[in-house]
């Protein structure tokens, strides 16, 4: 599905301060380099159950929404916890479905040569593209990831910043790089990079979610996408777009595709219903499974009340995530 820019009108109202929305931050967009950001909203990580909150500001030209003021790099591990590793495995890192997805998606454009895969976490996706027709690579932060990563898949995995990757020009005929951008401080210089490294030709294909979505719209600061302040950019497809293109990239194919986690988001309003009322649940970072009353009243929602809200998301922006395929211009430099 094809989607375009919300206009302004549209734009989610959720402040939890109350206060007015200041006219100017003083900072420009860290994608399209243009001024007059406006805060956007505010929210806390609520995986967690943490109390700070954290602003949202949007980039009135290309749409980008950035978290203002995040947490040093040196204190980003503060936020990325146990609890928060074991509910992402948890969450079905080795579903072949979705790799299997991904690779039909991908060979539509290329079906051999040399293939990147950017925060490659535990190789589930290199072991899936394992075959004669791809040498395999990953980037991984965590070296524990990257030895299994290798170990699993044979691809050869640098550990360590993507930034810090010295992979000589035009090396890759793909790279891939899935629920990752978001969480990376300088997405312009990665773009950059990116478009190096991939041959003239070379396709780049992307996953993140999707901030102009329904369920982003619906959900305000309660939307589970958000993750605060794990995720330091939300993209829309205009802003993701505007990216790629900044590194000498043109769309190949753009959609957004629903993402059945619409629980999550369910969950943090319930939270804050029930401390409405002095009643603090475990926040669901550190919580097990579901209590059985919980799931029946959060799938009645979900036929119901989001059914309705859902049918319209193609005129309000589109399913969740957005898979983007990218290719590099022949005549690039
Ligand atoms: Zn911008």
């Amino acid at each position: 599905m094809r989607v375009t820019p919300v206009p302004e009108s549209e734009w989610v109202v959720d402040r939890e301060d109350g206060a007015r929305p200041k006219n100017d931050v003083p900072e420009l967009c860290p994608v399209c380099e243009q001024g007059g950001a406006q805060e956007w909203l505010r929210g806390p990580d609520r995986l967690h159950g943490r109390q700070e909150l954290y602003t949202l500001v949007r980039c009135p030209a290309c749409s980008l929404v950035w978290l203002s003021n995040p947490p040093k790099p040196a204190e980003m591990h503060l936020h990325y916890t146990d609890a928060y590793h074991r509910l992402i495995s948890a969450g079905g890192q080795n579903s072949p479905e979705r790799w299997r997805e991904r690779s039909a998606a991908l060979t539509q454009w290329k079906r051999s040569g040399a293939l990147l895969d950017l925060g490659c976490s535990s190789g589930s996706f290199l072991e899936f593209m394992g075959s004669e027709s791809w040498k395999l690579h990953g980037v991984e932060m965590s070296a524990e990831g990257a030895r299994t990563a290798e170990k699993r898949s044979k691809a050869q995995v640098f550990v360590g910043d993507i930034l810090n990757a010295t992979f000589p020009r035009e090396s890759f005929d793909v790279i891939t790089c899935f629920d990752v951008l978001e969480h990376l401080y300088e997405p312009r210089r990665v773009m950059a990079r990116i478009g190096e490294w991939l041959k003239p030709g070379g396709i780049f294909y992307v996953l993140v979610p999707n901030v102009d979505s329904a369920e982003a719209r619906v959900f305000g600061s309660y939307w589970h996408g958000l993750e605060l302040p794990r995720h330091l950019f939300h993209y829309s497809p205009a802003s993701l777009k505007f990216l790629a293109e900044s590194a000498g990239l043109r769309e190949v194919s753009l959609e957004t595709r629903r993402n059945p986690a619409v629980g999550t988001s369910l969950r943090y309003v319930g939270d804050d219903v029930f401390s409405a009322v002095g009643i603090r649940r475990t926040p669901v970072a550190y919580r097990g499974e579901a209590s059985l009353p919980w799931r029946a009243a959060r799938k009645l929602v979900r036929m119901t009340i989001l059914r309705g809200l859902l049918a319209m998301a193609p005129l309000v922006g589109g399913g969740e995530s957005i898979h983007a395929i990218f290719r590099k211009e022949k005549s690039s430099a």
